[in-house]
């Protein structure tokens, strides 16, 4: 192979003459050549990386980011969910435990007061809109699920003195299952199992085979124990402060059970049947106040499931108030 070389003119000589590099400048020149295109290539390589991918710290900052909103997403749907919770205890709270000691429900805008206004989380606005959107909706989810637990707990505080500062009237509320079977029919209007057309029913039913024991559901004094027209071998308890309960269509009553007895929640007072005007044994079972029938599901305050209570509940759309006292079912 030909060796390269660079020539130059001598002018004295007339002709051109191979240049002598020396070895030394001939590497020095070489290698900066290849060092600098290096360089310039790394730098290249380096920003289109750093551009479209972003630098190692880069990089790891993303995969941060994203695992924080991922891990927020999951709290939300958590926070969603015992709020939901908390919901349905609210709920319990005002249908029942309020209901049956003759508090006020604490309304919903008392429950959620103090959220809202003036925007308190404009300052997450700063980042880009999805970590801005997720932070605003959980703190602001967080916020009300505060909000509402300190609500709850006032109201259960609020139930627990009056619990204890009303021990007396309590025991005395008609307040427990009269029997140990399921709800076959709730209070409000229905057609008759017998008369076959629509009347107001004035009680509850629960299923009952005949001689089925049947208890007092609160303390009080045995006001009535005989015959009484549709109603068969009916019970009738005082309970005081306006209560009274009635137990029908028993076959016979506990023994020696005479009227003006005093008897305690719980307390054997009959055995359920099917005298009277009854299509089969049930135990049909009424709550008076101050003489006019209530809807006693009111005041089964633990004693039913709240399936039951949501599926016999009362609803005043049914409700007829002119309808006579009956006593038929
Ligand atoms: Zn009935």
């Amino acid at each position: 192979m030909a060796k390269k070389n660079h020539f130059y003119y001598d002018s004295e000589r007339c002709e051109f003459v191979p240049i002598e590099y020396d070895i030394k400048k001939k590497l020095t020149h070489s290698l900066s050549f290849w060092l600098i295109n290096g360089i310039v290539l790394a730098a290249f390589g380096l920003s289109i990386l750093t551009n479209y991918i972003g630098t190692p710290a880069e990089i790891m900052l993303k995969d941060e980011n994203q695992a924080l909103i991922d891990q927020l997403k999951r709290a939300e749907s958590s926070i969603i969910d015992i709020e939901n919770q908390l919901q349905a205890i609210s709920e319990l709270d005002n249908e029942m435990y309020r209901t049956i000691l003759g508090l006020d429900p604490v309304t919903e805008d008392l429950r959620m007061g103090g959220i809202g206004g003036t925007d308190r989380y404009s300052h997450f606005d700063y980042y880009t809109e999805e970590t801005s959107e997720i932070l605003r909706s959980t703190a602001s989810k967080l916020d009300r699920l505060e909000r509402r637990m300190g609500v709850q707990k006032v109201s259960f505080a609020e139930v627990k003195n009056y619990y204890n500062s009303n021990q007396e009237r309590l025991k005395s509320i008609p307040a427990i299952r009269p029997v140990n079977g399921i709800i076959i029919s709730g209070y409000g209007m229905r057609i008759h199992p017998v008369l076959r057309y629509k009347r107001m029913h004035e009680g509850i039913d629960f299923r009952a085979d005949i001689n089925t024991d049947v208890f007092a559901t609160g303390d009080g004094t045995v006001k009535f124990a005989g015959r009484k027209g549709t109603f068969g071998n009916v019970i009738e308890i005082d309970h005081g402060f306006g209560f009274v309960s009635r137990y029908a269509h028993l076959s016979t009553f506990a023994d020696g059970l005479r009227t003006g007895d005093k008897v305690q929640r719980g307390e054997l007072i009959g055995f359920s049947g099917n005298s009277g005007l009854t299509e089969g044994p049930h135990l049909h079972y009424e709550v008076l106040v101050r003489n006019r029938p209530i809807d006693p599901l009111n005041y089964l305050i633990a004693d039913v499931t709240p399936e039951e209570y949501l599926l016999f509940r009362h609803s005043e759309s049914n409700t007829v108030e002119e309808e006579p006292l009956s006593f038929a079912d």
